[in-house]
């Protein structure tokens, strides 16, 4: 088994490479430090911030480099 898995974008049918993370919470049914994340490509970062946006659940949005660097999992 390979560990240098590819994070794939989390937009729906798209098979391209990861290089955004969405860090995002619903307070209705996440405590407030907890972080759920959805991957994103260039082209559906936009999108996918927009639904998370619109709802009030978007926390942050890091490159996923970053986000690995600071120790966190995707
Ligand atoms: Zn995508």
């Amino acid at each position: 088994m390979s560990e240098e898995t590819t994070p794939i974008c989390s937009a729906k049918g798209c098979r391209l490479d990861a290089v955004w993370v969405l860090a995002w919470n619903n307070p209705k049914i996440h405590t407030p430090e907890r972080r759920k994340t959805w991957l994103a490509c260039e082209e559906h970062r936009e999108h996918l911030s927009q639904f998370l946006g619109v709802r009030g659940f978007l926390k942050d949005v890091v490159l996923l480099k970053e986000w690995e660097a600071q120790g966190q999992v995707p």
